[in-house]
């Protein structure tokens, strides 16, 4: 690198930025059927797929020096993670405690399908107030429909063993849950089992959307979430979550809405009008644009030949990110929840618009609906804030509003518009018996 092109380099530098470690690489105990990293094995022909020492040193210090500001988050996913077993975590959390400024924050995190979890995992994660991601599906029928081990066998018992041996350890963890052909018509009872069964204070769920087609084919698996599903997935646990569970229950896409509602960035990539500042590491070192983007068209380089920081800042990734953005077909441009949906993730970005127009969202009909449907409450729960009372006064407010449409719909006659503004009549909406 030139000295001009070093001047560049450290002007256009982040703040911060977050790195999904993967040590050992695409290796999973289990064989969900729709995940998408199983096959990046084929990346590293004759691989042990064990990061080893000298990388995690070079990662660990990479990463906390690169950083500006004050909170770095330490973030291991998979592949499954806890394959390499509790030594391995023991050096990188001694790695960052030696490492690490006076002053500054750090946050262990750590995304497993939790069927490895023992006792002395959980006293590690709970000294070390480490926040761990489950991933589940729903109840066994529907989590167990694609969540399967090696043998095919089902695993949901084995996830809820680790999810409860968490919870006697007073562990922090999250729910990751994917969405797709076998749960997305069960928004409710998805939801609740992990509320009120689970335990789960904050949610994440994810849309199952696998390209099954040739390349240009806009084709999906039978696995993969219908988007008007997915939309009426997100829009049934919202509208429960905003009647009784707000201030209590921590949904991510719902938050990450609520920012973007107050005009500030959502703290989710996808919901971003640019991305780029969330790269993958791989057990060799290499680093890819994204997690989603795994492959040797977006291998940005290696950090046993570059520091991270520099390959976070380099033109080839700033560019990855402005694709986002640039590549916007003119149906977003003009969409009136871009400020919230910005298109999400260029990975789903496989459809062509009503003019024909390539680039579009497989998900965009979904969003379009969902978006559009949370645009009263979400002006609530900002009236509130803005107020400086707390997000749950919107459940006072929609329960008198709907305690008020309740009578107004008692009021009218099957035929006379609904009183809720729908447009249609009264027995096609809330007279609906
Ligand atoms: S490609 Fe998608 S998942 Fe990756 S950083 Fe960009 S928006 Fe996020
Ligand atoms: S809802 Fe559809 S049109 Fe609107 S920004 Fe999202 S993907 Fe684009």
């Amino acid at each position: 690198m030139t000295p001009i092109e070093r001047v560049a380099l450290t002007a256009a530098l982040p703040e911060a930025f977050h790195v999904m470690a993967k040590p050992t690489g695409a290796i999973c105990n289990l064989d969900c059927q729709y995940c998408f990293f199983l096959d990046k094995e084929q990346l590293y022909p004759g691989s042990h797929f064990r990061m080893r020492d000298d990388v995690l040193e070079r990662y660990i210090s990479q990463l906390i020096d690169g950083h500006r500001g004050e909170h770095v988050i330490v973030a291991w996913q998979g592949g499954e993670p806890t394959l390499m077993g509790l030594e391995f975590f023991r050096r990188a959390v001694a790695l960052v405690e030696r490492r690490r400024r006076p002053g500054m924050t750090i946050e262990h995190t750590i995304q497993t399908n939790g069927t490895l979890l023992d006792d002395a995992w959980c006293a590690f994660f709970a000294e070390h107030g480490m926040l761990v991601g489950i991933s589940i599906d729903g109840p066994a029928a529907m989590h167990d429909r694609y969540r399967v081990d090696k043998g095919g066998k089902p695993t949901f018992e084995r996830v809820m063993r680790g999810l409860r041996m968490l919870q006697r350890h007073h562990v922090p963890f999250n729910v990751l849950t994917t969405v797709h052909h076998a749960n997305g018509d069960a928004p409710l009872d998805v939801y609740r089992f992990l509320r009120d069964d689970v335990g789960a204070a904050w949610m994440q769920f994810i849309p199952i959307v696998e390209r099954s087609g040739a390349p240009g084919d806009a084709t999906v698996s039978e696995r993969s979430v219908g988007a008007a599903q997915y939309g009426r997935f997100l829009t049934a646990i919202f509208d429960e979550w905003v009647r009784r569970d707000v201030g209590r229950v921590f949904v991510q896409t719902f938050e990450a809405a609520a920012r973007r509602w107050m005009g500030v960035p959502s703290g989710m990539c996808v919901f971003e009008p640019t991305c780029g500042l969330a790269v993958a590491l791989e057990h060799t070192g290499d680093v890819y644009s994204c997690d989603h983007f795994v492959e040797p068209a977006h291998r940005i380089g290696n950090i046993r030949e570059q520091p991270l920081i520099e390959l976070v800042a380099s033109p080839p990734q700033r560019a990855f990110g402005a694709a986002k953005r640039d590549t916007l077909p003119r149906a977003c441009l003009a969409c009136e929840v871009r400020f919230a949906c910005n298109g999400e993730c260029p990975k789903n970005r496989f459809i062509t618009t009503a003019d024909g127009e390539p680039g579009l969202n497989y998900l965009c009909a979904g969003y379009r609906q969902f978006f559009n449907h949370i645009d009263r409450p979400m002006r609530l729960i900002i009236d509130e804030l803005r107020c400086g009372r707390p997000a749950g006064g919107v459940m006072v407010l929609l329960a008198a509003s709907d305690a008020e449409l309740a009578r107004a719909v008692q009021r009218a006659g099957r035929n006379d518009p609904c009183p809720c503004g729908s447009g249609r009549k009264t027995k096609q909406c809330h007279g609906r018996s």
